[in-house]
């Protein structure tokens, strides 16, 4: 059952192009192309070029051709396989559905929309402390709540301290409830993933790109990879 997870995936990813167009192609948010100021499509539900190019121009507006697409197929697969509950699986199709446009326009323009971010913890954690109750497990609630808080404050330390983006703060908790429903060794790995991936990113960006370390990098994109190569690795 769970490949057939890919479909709806892949119209989320769909979604997440129109959103990534939005919020990514310039500041502040506007739908047109950049290059050439025309509209692409307009309709009732947006959809984007899946080239990745507006249609009237060719110049190319993210993200890149099929890359949400795939990931949301590949996410809500993830999901399927992952398993644990019907609302666990809609829990990280949550994750998915929201986390990944944010992290992409992250990636374009070091900036997380909190208007995808917030949606997408209030989201996650009612669906994981759903299944919860649904399973009787009110230990894994409690876990779920707290590592959310946990990964919340500690984001909050290092907004303050290290200079991590106000974004990542409100994207963090929601990667902390979807691994701290599975255990708080999950939320560790995780999270330290995370972070492991945003220092190889940040040395080898030093090295293609001859980068200081002053150089903004996006924090969301290494966040949420981390979380998903944990789910996937623990599970089973
Ligand atoms: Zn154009």
């Amino acid at each position: 059952m769970w490949p057939y997870l890919a479909i709806p995936g892949l119209v989320a990813g769909i979604a997440a192009r129109s959103a990534v167009w939005y919020f990514a192609v310039d500041q502040p948010p506007r739908w047109s192309c950049p290059a050439c100021g025309s509209t692409p499509r307009r309709a009732l539900v947006p959809v984007r070029p899946l080239t990745g190019r507006c249609p009237r121009c060719g110049s190319s507006v993210p993200p890149p051709v099929l890359v949400p697409e795939l990931l949301g197929a590949g996410g809500f697969a993830l999901a399927g396989w992952l398993g644990g509950g019907g609302l666990r699986v809609a829990a990280v199709c949550w994750l998915v559905a929201f986390a990944l446009p944010a992290v992409l326009v992250d990636a374009r323009v070091q900036f997380l929309p909190e208007v995808l971010t917030w949606p997408c913890l209030a989201g996650v954690l009612a669906l994981c402390l759903g299944q919860a109750a649904a399973d009787g497990a009110p230990a894994a609630a409690v876990r779920t709540m707290l590592a959310g808080a946990v990964v919340a404050v500690l984001f909050r330390v290092l907004v303050s301290l290290a200079g991590v983006g106000r974004g990542d703060l409100s994207l963090a908790p929601s990667l902390g409830i979807v691994l701290g429903y599975l255990s708080w060794s999950a939320v560790v790995v995780g999270i330290a993933a995370g972070f492991c991936i945003a220092g190889l990113g940040v040395a080898a960006s030093m090295v293609v790109y001859r980068r200081g370390l002053s150089g903004q990098v996006p924090f969301g994109p290494p966040l949420l990879a981390g979380a998903v190569l944990t789910l996937w690795l623990t599970a089973r």
